[in-house]
Order: C-alpha cells, then structure tokens, then sequence
C-alpha cells in the first residue's frame, strides 16, 4: 500500500506486472577478466552489444573517462552477458506499448470479405507501416483470411515484406522515382503508372534485366492527386504501349468522397472511370485488375468493386467516416496502453506539468504515465482526454508533454465509482475498452478535428508494439 506523505510521496510501493524481472535478474553473473579486457572484447562476437561498448573497453577519450569514474572500488569492469540483456523486452524497457490483436484483423478482413462478390480480389493496403498496426504482421494476417493482394506507399514498404517473405502481389500506389527502378525489378514490386517518361525507363531497364515490366495504370476521374486524366489514358496507352517489356496488370482509380454523405462528386468519378475503361477496350488495350474502391466504397456501394477491393482502414477495425458503422460491424485492432510511473498527491492549486494550466482540487491523486506527444499522444489532446484505470476513466489533466503526460484519480466516492488506490506499475489504457469503459481514436480524432488514420499512424512513432 502506498503511504501518503505531507510532502506528496508515496513511497517505492509498487506492483509487480506478470512477468516483470529486475534487471539484476537478467545481468547474469558478473565476470571479471583483470583490468585490461582484450581489445576485441571477450571471446566470441557479441555483435551489436559489443559494438556499442566497444569504446569503454578501448579507451576512448570519454568513454574512457566514465569508465573510470563508475568502476568498482576494485578497479574491475563487469561484463555484461549480451544475450541476457536482449531478452529483456521492450515492454519492460519503457512502460508504454500498443497492442495488436490479429483476430480482430482476421474478423474485419472476412467481414468485407463477405460484402464482396465471389471472384472479387482483396487488397489489403499495409502502407505507412500497417496503418501504424506493423505492416509484416498485419500482411501475412490479412492473407490468411482472404487477402490477394497487398497495397504499400513506398519502395521500401514493399522491399520490407518481401524481405520477411511475403510471396502476394505489391503494388505501390504511386509512381515512384526512376531511379529506385532497380529495386522495383530486383523485388518484383508492381508500380503504379502515369507518366510516359517513368513507363518508358521501367520498360527500358526492364529489358535489360531480361524481365518484364509489370504495372498498374493509374486514372485520375477527379481527385486530382495522380493518375492520367481520364480522357487521357487510351492517347497515354499510345505513347507507351509499343515497348514489349511493359505488362499493364491493373487499372484503377482513387475516389475522393466515397465516405461523404454527399454522392454526386463520388457519381462523376464512377461515370469517369468506367468511360475510360469502357475507352480502353475499344481501342484493344486489356485493362486487367481494374479496381477503384477504398474501405468506404467497398462497403457502401457493392456497383464499384469491378474485380478488386482495397481495403485499408476497415481491416484495422476503424470505419472511414461515420457513414458505414452502422452497414458493418468491425472490432478495433490497436489499443494503446501504459503502466503508472508515479503517483503522488498534490495539494490544493498546486499545478501539474508545463504551464501550470490545471491546478489540483486537493482531492485527487496524480499519476504519470511515460506516453507523450512523441509517442502519438497529440498535445492537443491535453486535457482533453481520458485514461481507463482498472474499469473506470480517470481524466488526463495538464499539458501532455514529449514522452509523459499525468492523470488524476478522483478519491472522492460518488455514483458507482469505487475508490481507486493507483500504484506505480498498474496498467492504464489510453485506447481500448476495459468493462463498459471505452476510449476509441474516433474520440480522440473527434476531439481534435482530425481523422481516426492520423491518430492510428501517430502511435507507431516509438512505443512497441504487442501482438495478441
Ligand atoms: C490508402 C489508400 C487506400 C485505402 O484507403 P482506406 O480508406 O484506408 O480504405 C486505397 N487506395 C489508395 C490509392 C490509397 O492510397
């Protein structure tokens, strides 16, 4: 039990999580070598470990330094066993982490699964490290539960599956620079399409290599981000089309308003696509996978699927906008969560963090957290948002600052609240749902002006990340 001071400390109590270890436990026996460790450290690379402390063991200036002010009266160096100190896990390095649960992206990605018609491809859209949810994991998920394709940013998105043996079909939904060609060849990495210049240098490299140039054609109908002008494509597929490495594998286009309440903007886009595909067989061009449908689209209008979905915010279990929540039922794959990492009581007007903006009632409890705005916490939450301590919301109070931010536990006893006793070590959620208690991104974006995708990719920045 903590003791309440006068002065607002409360003792080193604490609880233990499950599985917490000290670290002594995982330092493992000290051993000692004499006063000069070899200079290519003990026998047997350490790799990244002795790396780094490599510096201590050489001399360095300042290395050398700290070495001497922090020895053993003895004047040994301890040695520190590598292995051990790499099983401690990264949620017991920083009090603060997300978890993933994988179910929920098997039910969301059947879900849509099931709106879909029979023969219709998926694409799960894993860009932007999994919409902040890991890309990898999130990928192989969704492939097994019915994925066919998968959608990614950038170059390195998609060498980052590849290289964790990702076998479906990527297509990056952009044009790329020329100059990662290379990388798209070597990694068989499909690219998104629209300028002559990029198709012919992709084909030209292409036959160089001795492969072929496989890509999707992308269609601006009205968003006006990228693509061929609608009217453009069968004069672009002119230009192009002579080079025999090019393979034109898709065609698809990016709606701008397919989760508004609004539908005539969404209408003129659909009527524009369909011309052009429409244009394109006409004048001999097989279009291939065309596709046009976000989640959004993908769930409210079942006439636009044409041969592929790309599902990106619904498989993580956050609806596009509140247009489609009541059309289909998706469980949240990210909670977010901490461990308490002070608790103090503070008195009456005294303020809490930078700026002093909250002053305590003197009836509280003030506990800290180690997530910040660095971690995705967005400072505009400050004040402005709640934590989910043993079943029951707890408000955050004063600004959230880069790496912590504070909450108080109200000790009075009132309605069905029952009295809390925080500790060091208790775990709070700041996203998720404990008993009827539930905090989502939507509340959050909600409360910022924002969209629940900003929040979900912002808690990527630094904590780890569980999957359950
Ligand atoms: C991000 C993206 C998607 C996925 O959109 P959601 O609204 O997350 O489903 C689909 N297509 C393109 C071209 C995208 O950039």
């Amino acid at each position: 039990m903590a003791q309440d001071l006068p002065n607002g400390f409360t003792g080193f109590s604490q609880r233990r999580p499950n599985g917490f270890v000290s670290a002594s436990a995982a330092m493992g026996t000290p051993r000692y070598v004499g006063a000069q460790p070899p200079a290519n450290g003990p026998a047997g690379s350490r790799g990244a470990y002795e790396a780094a402390t490599a510096a201590f063991s050489s001399g360095a200036e300042g290395a050398f330094q700290y070495a001497r002010d922090h020895a053993r009266p003895d004047g040994e160096p301890a040695q520190f066993d590598p292995d051990k100190l790499r099983l401690i896990p990264d949620i017991d390095r920083r009090w603060a982490w997300t978890e993933i649960d994988l179910n929920a992206i098997r039910h969301n990605t059947s879900a849509v699964k099931q709106r879909i018609d029979n023969g219709v491809r998926l694409m799960a859209v894993v860009k932007a490290d999994g919409y902040g949810h890991g890309a990898v994991r999130c990928a192989k998920t969704a492939l097994n539960s019915g994925a066919d394709y998968l959608g990614v940013a950038t170059v390195n998105e998609a060498i980052e599956l590849r290289e964790a043996l990702v076998n479906a079909p990527i297509l990056i939904l952009s044009q790329p620079p020329e100059t990662a060609i290379p990388l798209l060849l070597a990694y068989k990495v499909m690219p998104s399409v629209y300028t002559s210049e990029f198709a012919i240098q992709y084909a030209e490299a292409a036959d160089a290599f001795g492969v072929r140039a496989p890509y999707h054609l992308a269609v601006n109908t009205g968003m006006n981000r990228i693509g061929v002008r609608h009217d453009e494509v069968v004069e672009f597929m002119g230009q192009v089309s002579f080079h025999r490495a090019l393979d034109l594998v898709g065609t698809f286009t990016h709606f701008a308003t397919a989760d508004s309440a609004e539908t005539l903007d969404f209408q003129i886009q659909v009527k524009r696509f369909i011309e052009a595909i429409t244009a394109l067989r006409t004048a001999g061009v097989n279009p291939g996978i065309v596709h046009a449908a976000n989640s959004a689209a993908a769930i409210r209008y079942p006439d636009v699927q044409f041969d592929m979905v790309r599902l990106g915010i619904g498989m993580y279990g956050l609806h596009p906008s509140g247009v489609t929540r009541p059309m289909i039922d998706l469980r949240p794959v990210m909670s977010v969560h901490a461990r308490i990492t002070d608790v103090r009581t503070v008195p009456m007007s005294e303020g809490v963090s930078y700026g002093m903006n909250y002053r305590s009632p003197g009836s509280v409890k003030i506990c800290t957290v180690p997530v910040g705005y660095a971690d995705g916490l967005r400072r505009g939450l400050s004040g402005r948002t709640d934590v989910i301590l043993k079943g029951q919301r707890c408000h955050q109070v004063g600004n959230i600052c880069m790496d912590q931010c504070m909450f108080e536990v109200d000790l009075r006893v009132y309605g069905s609240r029952r009295r809390l006793d925080p500790l060091i070590g208790d775990e709070v959620l700041l996203v998720g749902r404990e008993g009827d208690s539930v905090i989502t991104l939507d509340d959050m974006a909600n409360t910022l002006g924002t969209i629940n995708y900003e929040l979900a990719v912002g808690f990527a920045l630094r904590m780890p990340r569980v999957y359950v």
